[in-house]
């Protein structure tokens, strides 16, 4: 392939930007390296030829790539300008190994290495061009090869004849952080369908995800010395590891998998006088999903009545996001053409749920479908974070034929 280079050579350039997302930051772009990334690419938008090119004042990038045929669907492709808060996106130095012979990879000065002992989808990569960290930071796979390959792909298009449809292209802001797409500008965005490009492996495709909650329980307590406490202190820290019994604990993010739900402990804080329990509910199905949240709510309840309490214990419920596939399953021809395309590039498509969102899930809410596409990435979030060349090229590739089979009949 003649853009193998190019592509590479994008991918590289992206990753030198910091824009690591930044969750005490409550306004989006979070950090100004997303803004920065977002105008760099709109230049490069412009330079390829593409139209309505525009950051919005939340630095969202959109813009058009027009279709060469009449009357063609307008399919919309996005991809995360952030990184991840959880590792280091500054000064990201990447190794290229070209032809991996196989064995352990030891990153920059050599303290961290990649073994196929703990990374067995590594033996797959042998010959194959591996771009790996130096080991002190990640690598922004996820999502700047998602915005590479998509960059690429909007080139090879530009170069062709071949009819193809329209493409909407939005690169987006915070992502890590679930701030970004509150501020979506979906005038911007009008397509019959659309795919984030900000999964894994090679083949994947998702167009289910969890439906999620988060709740906070808040104990109150009444605090006195305790030489002198006897029938007069209530312990809320005390309350708090009573209430958090009442969980089943074979449901918990380390006891499941696959499409089960969960719910998830993932803070407690707080003193004699007050406690905060924060939990996050998680369920693929609707009805169970309401299950879910019935059960923290009667929980509370039953609390509040068996421990006679003078300050009973309150209870917040937030929906964060909802399950894309009540979207998706009304259009079904967005999966199809992904298949399509896949199969067409010699790739088999691996249907996976997401224990988790993305971006596609908030659209789905607005009413336009949007399964999510691999990368070809590996060890998101980590300093052993990785990608193939190769695997970059298939993402090529794959969007690129789902931009002409959708115009074909
Ligand atoms: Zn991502």
């Amino acid at each position: 392939m003649q853009y193998a280079e190019q592509l590479l050579e994008r991918f590289l350039t992206y990753v030198g930007f910091d824009t690591q997302s930044k969750p005490s930051v409550k306004h989006s772009p979070s950090s100004i390296g997303q803004l920065k990334l977002a105008e760099y690419l709109a230049q490069e938008l412009r330079a390829l030829g593409l139209s309505e090119v525009e950051i919005n004042s939340h630095g969202i990038l959109t813009a058009l790539l027009p279709s060469n045929v009449k009357h063609a669907p307008t399919i919309g492709l996005i991809s995360h300008l952030d990184t991840s808060p959880d590792c280091s996106g500054k000064n990201v130095r990447p190794e290229v190994i070209e032809n991996y012979r196989g064995g352990d990879i030891a990153l920059g000065s050599g303290e961290e290495d990649i073994s196929p002992v703990d990374f067995p989808f590594l033996h797959q990569f042998i010959g194959k061009t591996l771009i790996v960290t130096d080991g002190t930071t990640l690598l922004g796979a996820d999502n700047k090869a998602g915005i590479a390959e998509i960059m690429t792909a909007l080139f090879v298009l530009r170069q062709s004849e071949k009819p193809r449809c329209n493409l909407r292209i939005a690169f987006t802001p915070d992502e890590e952080i679930g701030l970004g797409m509150q501020f979506f500008p979906l005038d911007k965005f009008p397509c019959d369908w659309a795919y984030t490009i900000d999964g894994g492996e090679v083949g994947e495709l998702e167009y289910e995800n969890f439906n999620a909650a988060s709740a906070t329980v808040t104990i109150h307590g009444c605090n006195i010395h305790p030489g002198t406490a006897k029938n007069k202190m209530v312990n809320a820290l005390t309350l708090a590891c009573d209430f958090q019994q009442s969980f089943p604990r074979d449901e918990t993010p380390e006891t499941t998998d696959g499409k089960q739900g969960f719910y998830h402990l993932n803070g407690f804080s707080g003193n004699v006088e007050k406690a905060e329990l924060h939990y996050l509910i998680r369920d693929f199905e609707q009805q169970g999903f309401e299950k879910r949240k019935n059960f923290i709510t009667n929980a509370v309840a039953e609390f509040n009545r068996s421990k006679h309490l003078k300050v009973p214990i309150e209870l917040t419920i937030t929906d964060s996001y909802h399950n894309m596939y009540d979207c998706v399953k009304k259009v079904p021809q967005a999966i199809k053409l992904a298949d399509a395309a896949m199969r067409a590039c010699g790739i088999t498509p691996l249907h996976k749920p997401i224990r988790g969102g993305t971006d596609g899930a908030w659209l789905a809410e607005k009413g336009i479908a949007c399964p999510n596409i691999f990368t070809g990435g590996y060890n998101f979030h980590s300093k052993k974070e990785l990608i193939t060349l190769e695997g970059m090229q298939n993402v090529v590739e794959v969007i690129v034929k789902i931009a002409e089979l959708a115009v074909k009949k």
